[in-house]
């Protein structure tokens, strides 16, 4: 098709994530600062993963089996398509758009630009990756000690690591997330690089899906167990809907962390956790009043 036969384009054609958030911030006014620091998170985000290659590593029904039967995430850090100019780029920029918006302190803001210059940069971003990765094998069978603490352990520094690292390890996700086999992993970890899920998704069937924290691979869990502490005793599940029904949290009344979920069952759009993170702060402040921590 020549360029004179392409249908014109609007001027500017926007993100759906960009588009959703904008909408937020029409409807809900006090989240807009919020919404406006993520827009800039999902721009950055996009540039770079337009970069990165598709991973190859080492992938077949029988590596999963094995993989699913020791809970040994499958990625292992030297796998991840990583450029250093990339990274060192994606770590400064997302402490700008942090500390421009208030959400990261003066000293944490120092620490990020240091590490963003430091020859060691690949190293600690290793140690962090494979301080979550290798927990899983060395507490046996997949299990974290119960009520054991969330992965934001490292503060802010490691949430700066972990937006700045996703758009590698998505990538790696991608490829993951197209095997029908990945059905078969039943651990509250993610398969993939062995991250907590920080979301959910509940499917048209009602199956719950978690949401990698790290890596946002998604996998189907029990519905109703917690997938922290692995709690399956349901009078020990506390769980609430959002007026509109667009949103459901869990929240475990063992170990007291919560888990919200986007409900897919009545939804005119796909799950975006970027996007649902922002809309569902209200949410967040309901659960912690009710003494839940994330
Ligand atoms: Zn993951
Ligand atoms: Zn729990």
């Amino acid at each position: 098709m020549s360029d004179a036969e392409r249908p014109a384009r609007p001027a500017r054609s926007e993100p759906r994530e960009v588009v959703e958030l904008r909408a937020i911030t029409q409807r809900h006014p006090e989240l807009a600062d919020a919404a406006s620091m993520h827009i800039e998170l999902v721009e950055l985000h996009r540039r770079i993963r337009g970069r990165v290659p598709l991973p190859s590593f080492a992938l077949s029904a029988e590596i999963l089996a094995r993989h699913e039967a020791e809970a040994r995430p499958l990625l292992r850090f030297e796998e991840i398509p990583l450029d250093l100019t990339d990274l060192r780029l994606m770590v400064r920029q997302i402490a700008d758009v942090l500390r421009r918006f208030g959400a990261l302190e003066h000293a944490d803001y120092q620490r990020v630009q240091t590490l963003g210059r430091d020859m060691k940069l690949l190293a600690t971003v290793g140690e962090w990756y494979r301080s979550v990765a290798d927990r899983h094998v060395t507490a046996g069978v997949g299990v974290a000690a119960p009520g054991a603490a969330p992965d934001d352990d490292g503060g802010m520094v490691a949430q700066v690591l972990t937006l700045a690292m996703r758009p590698f390890l998505s990538r790696c996700a991608e490829v993951l997330q197209q095997r029908p086999d990945l059905g078969t992993w039943t651990h509250p970890h993610c398969a993939l690089c062995g991250a907590e899920p920080d979301f959910a998704v509940i499917t048209p069937a009602a199956e719950r899906h978690l949401i990698c924290g790290r890596c946002t691979l998604r996998w189907k869990f029990e519905p109703l167990t917690c997938p922290y502490c692995r709690n399956s005793d349901r009078s020990m599940i506390t769980s609430f809907a959002t007026s509109d029904g667009q949103y459901r949290v869990y929240a475990c009344d063992r170990c007291h962390r919560y888990l919200k979920a986007f409900d897919g069952r009545r939804a005119t759009r796909p799950v975006m956790p970027l996007v649902d993170s922002v809309a569902t702060l209200p949410l967040d402040a309901a659960a912690m009043q009710r003494g839940y921590m994330s």
